[in-house]
Formats: C-alpha cells, sequence, structure tokens
C-alpha cells in the first residue's frame, strides 16, 4: 500500500484516497494548428514511459482536497520521493536518483 501526502492540504492518506492520472508532465499537441501530425497525436495519446525506476506521475487527491498533484515514484519499490504542485516544473530525476544515493550511503 502507498502512503501518499498530498503537496496541497498536507494530509497524508493510503493510496485509496488518491486516484492515480497516469504519466505527468504530458503536453497536449497545439489543437488549434491543424497541421498537427498524426504521430504527435499518437504520442500523445498512446505513448508512455515505462521505466524500471522513478516516474513522474499525476495523482488527484479525490477524498482531500480534489486537486491534482504531481508525485515521482520508483516502480521497482513503489517509493514515493518527490510530491509537488502540478503547477511546477518536471522534477530533476537524476537529482532525486543522486540524493537518494547519498542517503543510502551516509
Ligand atoms: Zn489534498
Amino acid at each position: 500500500m502507498l502512503i501518499i501526502c498530498c503537496p496541497i492540504c498536507g494530509i497524508a492518506g493510503d493510496e485509496e484516497e488518491f486516484h492515480y492520472g497516469g504519466e505527468g508532465h504530458i503536453r497536449r499537441p497545439a489543437s488549434h494548428n491543424a497541421s498537427v501530425s498524426d504521430e504527435a497525436q499518437r504520442d500523445y495519446l498512446y505513448i508512455r514511459e515505462n521505466p524500471r525506476g522513478l516516474l513522474r506521475e499525476r495523482w488527484l487527491h479525490q477524498r482531500g482536497c480534489g486537486k491534482w498533484f504531481h508525485a515521482v515514484r520508483d516502480t521497482v519499490n513503489q517509493e514515493i520521493l518527490l510530491v509537488y504542485p502540478i503547477t511546477d516544473p518536471p522534477a530533476d530525476l537524476e537529482k532525486l536518483e543522486a540524493e537518494r544515493a547519498k542517503r543510502e550511503t551516509a
């Protein structure tokens, strides 16, 4: 079971209080531009990362404040390393990995 702390309201709860929203920071192709290629549209709709390790994700605090936020989760051990507001830029995964390695050797 995942324990997640919402960065918006600060309340921690188990994963059943939250809703998984898939990979984070997926940008929609500019829809006002009729020249969006089929490949760009396909990539937006279907192509996702499936890493063994850190992944940026979107989560909704469904039974709490009702706000979306981002989290970085390790897909190997389910550890959530970071939660941050939905408006923040993508988290630096290399930096998080380096900080974790430093903690584990200390
Ligand atoms: Zn919340």
